[in-house]
């Protein structure tokens, strides 16, 4: 039987909603890495008595518990004391510790007050954690059965802690891998990819198969659970070659891939390069592909012409389009990509005309409607799209059709959807 986990995250701001608990993200992830099945995640306050009902809940159905956040040196920071206590532990002061804490300030130029020497106790018999990110420390123990893991709040010391000191602390616990790969696909949505599969799906034990729907893409995860890693790999080698082969060419990527690292990486590859004239989208696509290194090798520059008079007359769009068309139209999207790659003189160029929302343009087009334009040497072509939805998401999903437009351009796949 895998052991399993229950994640008890310290901190009021969590419960306010003020911020979203992404360290038990990276520590479910982590755990599931070793095959560990996480049951619970609970989020409680500041306050001691009531952490010390959660650690008593935990310990009655979990074989391990981590905490994060409360191990600051602010009086709010309760959880070693609660835990301690809870599991009958003194919390002892450690020399390396404090050694360690008066580096850490000497070395930032700060001054280190009194409570600051509060981090320097832990349980006794634990194994402390060092904290290289900051100064909290962590630490693990075990007791009555149930390993106890600690870690500070920030993410920035909390993912790192527990990659480096928490995942090896548990490591004996492990039970097997489990892997995951997720599959990219644009141009398809949540509920048509899942009725494609449903057959599949449903037959599918280790891996398993299950569909996301994330912002106008769907990634499709396979996870595998097996001894180790490799041997969880091959089960999943098949099924993605299987996958790959049903949806062809709507896969544009694995795991960490996006369509403007996937477009960045084809127009290096065949040395072309690029250009955008944005209008709903305001820059948009400009930003995306420059926030990757590397770009400079292909992205030469955008205009953002929000303005009719900046389309006419920097892109040169005719004004009569504009008057008789309106900005918003198949034509205007079309002369923008195609100004754009005149003055840029670049291979291939995007252009994004559309309604963002929230109300309705000018001439009563409805919101979400948007012409992308590609303009390359020689041709040009224009996908319509119409998904209502807030402004945001409108100006995103835009942007990634001009990417899903320059990727089956360069890979020479149909541009239709
Ligand atoms: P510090 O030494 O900074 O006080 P700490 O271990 O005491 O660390 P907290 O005081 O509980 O941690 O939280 C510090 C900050 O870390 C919070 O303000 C919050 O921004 C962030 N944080 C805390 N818990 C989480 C969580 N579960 N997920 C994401 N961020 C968190
Ligand atoms: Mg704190």
């Amino acid at each position: 039987m895998p052991y399993t986990a229950e994640l008890i995250a310290v901190g009021t701001e969590l419960l306010l909603g003020e911020i979203a608990n992404t360290d038990a993200q990276v520590i479910s992830r982590g755990l599931s890495g070793l095959g560990i099945n996480v049951f619970y995640h609970t989020v409680v306050g500041d306050n001691p008595a009531r952490l010390r009902q959660a650690v008593d809940i935990a310990r009655s159905r979990a074989d391990i518990i981590i905490t994060t956040g409360g191990l600051g040196p602010t009086c709010d920071d309760l959880t070693k004391t609660v835990l301690a206590a809870a599991f009958g532990k003194e919390l002892v002061y450690n020399e390396e510790a404090a050694r360690r804490l008066e580096d850490y300030f000497a070395r930032s130029g700060r001054p280190l007050t009194e409570n600051n020497y509060q981090q320097a106790y832990l349980p006794q018999g634990c194994t402390p954690f060092q904290n290289n990110w900051g100064t909290a420390l962590g630490c693990g123990f075990a007791c009555d059965g149930v390993r106890v893991v600690m870690l500070p709040g920030p993410p920035s010391e909390c993912a790192p802690m527990f990659r480096q000191c928490a995942l090896p602390y548990l490591a004996d616990l492990a039970d097997g891998v489990i892997y995951s790969r997720s599959l990219r696909i644009f141009g398809r949505g949540e509920s048509a990819v899942e009725a494609l599969l449903r057959d599949r799906m449903n037959a599918m034990e280790n891996p398993t198969l299950a569909p996301y729907a994330k912002e106008g893409e769907v990634e499709l995860r396979l996870t595998a659970r097996g001894d180790t890693e490799a041997a969880a790999q091959a089960l999943i080698a098949p099924e993605e070659a299987a996958l790959r082969a049903m949806l062809g060419d709507l896969v544009y990527g694995a795991d960490e891939d996006s369509l403007e690292g996937v477009c960045l990486a084809l127009l290096r590859e065949r040395g072309l390069t690029l250009s955008a004239a944005e209008s709903c989208t305001g820059g948009l696509v400009a930003q995306r592909i420059t926030a990757l290194p590397g770009a400079s090798a292909v992205f030469k520059g955008g205009v953002v012409s929000y303005w009719s008079e900046v389309k006419a007359g920097v892109l040169g769009v005719p004004e009569d389009m504009l008057e008789e068309q309106g900005a918003v139209s198949a034509p205007v999207a079309r002369a923008m990509a195609r100004g754009v790659r005149a003055l840029m003189g670049t291979d291939l160029a995007i252009s994004v005309t559309g309604v963002a929302g929230p109300d309705r343009d000018e001439r009563d087009n409805p919101v979400g409607l948007v012409y992308i334009g590609l303009a390359w040497d020689g041709g040009d072509y224009v996908r319509e799209i119409c998904n209502p939805g807030p402004r945001e998401r409108i100006r995103r999903l835009a942007a990634n059709h001009g990417f899903d437009l320059v990727r089956r351009k360069v890979l020479g796949l149909g541009l239709e959807l």
